[in-house]
């Protein structure tokens, strides 16, 4: 066990990088590679891989056996559910044959994916690389994203649709004329164009 600076890494994991806030845990068997960059009081289970470049912020849950590429960004409060999240960072033409070494060296192939803060996402789900996913939506487990998810919106399938709406307490809102208060912490939505926010009176 390695506890410095309210930090724990486990013994049997591989962690590379040096930016790592603390409060947070990383545990059994999950590579860090150096140049990501960990946010404070995170949790990060076993067997995850968290590339170069990958950002998060604090707060954010990522449990078992999940795989985080260079290019993805999770803000604060995220959580990533069990076993095969996968955000890629394939480029737009994905073939290694054209990939010089000085291509690869600049970077420009690498497409950016961005999680934002108090996101959720479910169990075996595959967010493609270049979308974005809005503040306290939800992707439920195994879907396949390949647009951008809005605010607070429930997405399923494959490919992903938006199958309703979510507060940011996590709670499932019920729309009448455009209009909902979620019935467990009371906080009101407005709904338009297919896009919700919260009410102001
Ligand atoms: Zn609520």
């Amino acid at each position: 066990m390695n506890l410095m600076d309210d930090i724990f890494i486990h013994p049997t994991s591989l962690v590379e990088t040096q930016q790592i806030g603390r409060g947070t845990r990383i545990w059994a068997f999950t590579h860090i590679v150096k140049g990501a960059r960990i946010g404070r009081w995170c949790n990060i289970g076993d067997h995850c891989v968290i590339e170069v470049g990958v950002k998060i912020a604090d707060n954010v849950v990522i449990k078992h056996g999940n795989k985080i590429w260079e290019g993805v960004t999770l803000e604060n409060g995220g959580f990533v559910g069990p076993s095969k999240f996968s955000a890629t960072t394939t480029p737009p033409k994905p073939r290694c044959i054209t990939q010089t070494k000085a291509n690869y060296n600049t970077r420009q192939w690498l497409v950016t994916t961005r999680i934002h803060e108090g996101a959720t996402i479910g169990a075996g789900a595959m967010i493609v690389a270049g979308t974005v996913i809005g503040e306290f939506s939800v992707v439920s487990a195994g879907a396949v994203v390949i647009h951008n998810v809005p605010p607070h919106a429930l997405v399923s399938g494959n490919p992903g649709h938006i199958q309703g709406w979510v507060c940011q307490c996590g709670k499932l809102l019920k729309f009448h004329n455009q209009f909902a208060r979620c019935s467990s912490c009371d906080v009101s939505y407005t709904k338009s164009n297919n896009r919700i926010k919260v009410a102001t009176f």
